[in-house]
């Protein structure tokens, strides 16, 4: 029976997307070949790259002033890429906004590069919030943010107006609500939170903030020689990438981000009025910031503890514990996780007395 799946990551993948991904590893558009022997170079994965390149625009209603890349190293490794490719070499300094485990990751490789200013922090109130009152001046070679924080559940509903070039870590909710994507100068995902399997990660780029830094950038943490090569300038992680586009295509034919972050918040609204009502539970981020993508939340009576995890399990329900770091539970609702599953979670919450 296949479960109801709330993992934070990599996660649930419409199942239409499952099938296709099978199909293709067996016989990739009938040539009589798999995509996984198939040339990067030949036309029909250079159809796919091109394809998925030109989706993730049309899906964010940005521009040609956008490039597109599909890179190897996880969001992780955005973390340096960023800073190598847009702090300057003499004196460089950028604002970052301290989140999360995620956001203090980018901030630790940032300052490897220059001057950080942790801008506004949560950390001591364990990452409950997402502080707000922050100014970002012109002084800052980028503003660095996170839009979803995975283990806490904090979402940010508003961003900054900046005055340097925002860069946002999307790794989370990207394509999961009709934000302003245009606002961002640079963008981020690991494809395996919202968008596709693990090993492939969604990177959006204004070309005309590249090139200022005066670093000697290795080629391979260059975003200018990647976008050069279209995306193509080593072997890319053609299967996640390709399972990424039949994602994109799915989102795209059920309405796009609009009609998905219209699901997301009937999905949201039946969790949180759950964990609002029920004397047994307790959310944890603040509610103003909390996230439509993974829910955090503990239940108040430990003596329940065991009669909760049976209840779960046995209903289906897979990839409910809260992060390590976190305890609890954590409910992940991303993009292609269906209203069903998340009433089959609440009527379990509901039936514990
Ligand atoms: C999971 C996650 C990351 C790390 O992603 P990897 O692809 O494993 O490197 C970074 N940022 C956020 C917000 C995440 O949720």
């Amino acid at each position: 029976m296949k479960k109801h799946n709330f993992s934070a990551g990599p996660c649930i993948l419409p199942q239409e997307v499952f099938q296709k991904s099978a199909d293709a590893i067996l016989d990739f558009n009938g040539i009589g070949l798999s995509l996984l022997e198939i040339s990067h170079r030949s036309k029909d994965f250079v159809a796919v790259m091109d394809e998925a390149r030109a989706i993730v625009k049309r899906l964010m209603k940005i521009g040609d002033d956008y490039e597109v890349l599909f890179l190897g190293g996880g969001a992780s490794l955005q973390f340096c890429m960023v800073p190598f490719n847009l702090m300057k070499a003499e004196g460089g300094k950028a604002a970052y906004l301290d989140t999360g485990v995620w956001a203090a990751g980018a901030i630790k490789e940032g300052k490897k590069f220059g001057t950080v200013d942790i801008v506004g922090s949560s950390k001591e109130d364990n990452y409950s919030f997402i502080p707000k009152d922050y100014k970002v001046g012109a002084e800052y070679d980028y503003f660095h943010c996170t839009s979803n924080n995975t283990i806490y559940g904090t979402e940010m509903h508003k961003f900054p107006e900046v005055d340097t070039v925002m860069v946002c870590d999307m790794s989370s909710d990207i394509f999961s609500n009709a934000r302003d994507y245009s606002k961002f100068d640079l963008m981020y995902a690991g494809a395996q939170k919202n968008m596709g399997p693990a090993g492939v990660t969604l990177v959006v780029v204004k070309k005309e903030i590249l090139g200022k830094t005066g670093r000697d950038i290795p080629t391979i943490l260059d975003y200018e020689k990647h976008i050069g090569k279209e995306s193509m300038l080593n072997t890319p992680p053609v299967f996640p990438i390709y399972a990424t586009l039949l994602t994109l295509q799915h989102l795209e034919n059920n309405g796009g981000i609009e009609a998905a972050e219209q699901r997301n918040i009937q999905k949201a609204k039946l969790i949180y009025d759950e964990i609002d009502n029920n004397p047994l539970f307790e959310g944890f981020a603040k509610k103003e910031d909390r996230s439509f993508m993974n829910v955090s939340f503990k239940l108040l009576d430990e003596s329940k503890k065991d009669e909760f995890d049976a209840a779960w399990k046995a209903a289906g329900i897979s990839g409910l514990n809260g992060h390590r770091s976190l305890g609890g539970y954590r409910a992940s609702m991303y993009n292609a996780l269906p209203l069903e599953s998340v009433q089959v979670l609440v009527d379990v919450m509901k039936s514990i007395k």
